[in-house]
């Protein structure tokens, strides 16, 4: 089998290093468990600067290496892949990002998965669209039967896989998601993935 996993917020704690994140940098206290919108703007309502920076310094390396790991994550992971099964990490961080993801990776015990980057959320005013480096093409040439993922803006990349199966890791900014068919299921946590997934 072959799978799909987002990185940000399935195999780490993203948003909660972003919660931290605006607390210093602006004063703003949004708790995790209040973070109803994917969108950070929204969640924390910050202007276009605010921001602009905080997306910024959240992609400083010193943020990136370190996120915590979402428990369970890595000794899934490690799992499947002991089982023969491979693991394709998918995520929307810039390709810039790539070494200092790569690293968090090795040093949480995931050296046997790939990597790679893809423009899930179009973030160019950030960022430039070659800063990504699996061009959406690229992206829908590879098939998986399973996928994790905690961000319903990008369901869209599972519309050509009708037999995929969508773990929806549960987040306080995917509750209110219609949830697009009876191939997805929401996840609680990584022993709940684990479970539903039979291999
Ligand atoms: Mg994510």
């Amino acid at each position: 089998m072959r799978f799909y996993v987002d990185y940000d917020d399935c195999l780490c704690e993203t948003a909660r290093a972003f919660s931290g994140l605006a607390k210093r940098l602006f004063g703003i206290t949004v708790p995790y468990d209040k973070m109803y919108f994917f969108n950070l703007q929204d969640s924390f309502k910050l202007t276009d600067e605010e921001y602009s920076l905080l997306m910024k310094e959240g992609h400083r390396p010193e943020e990136l290496s370190a996120y915590e790991e979402t428990p369970g994550a890595g000794r899934v992971l490690n799992e499947w892949i002991d089982k023969g099964h491979e693991i394709c990490v998918i995520t929307g961080r810039p390709f810039s990002t790539y070494e200092v993801s790569r690293s968090w990776l090795d040093e949480h015990g995931l050296k046997r998965v790939d990597l790679f980057c893809l423009n899930k959320y179009g973030r160019e005013s950030f960022y430039k669209k070659n800063d990504f480096s699996l061009e959406p093409d690229d992206y829908y040439r590879m098939r998986f039967d399973y996928a994790i993922e905690d961000s319903p803006l990008a369901f869209r990349f599972f519309d050509h896989l009708p037999d995929l199966k969508v773990m929806i890791y549960d987040r306080p900014w995917n509750r209110g998601c219609e949830v697009p068919g009876d191939n997805y299921f929401r996840c609680t946590d990584w022993d709940d993935i684990s479970e539903r997934i039979p291999i």
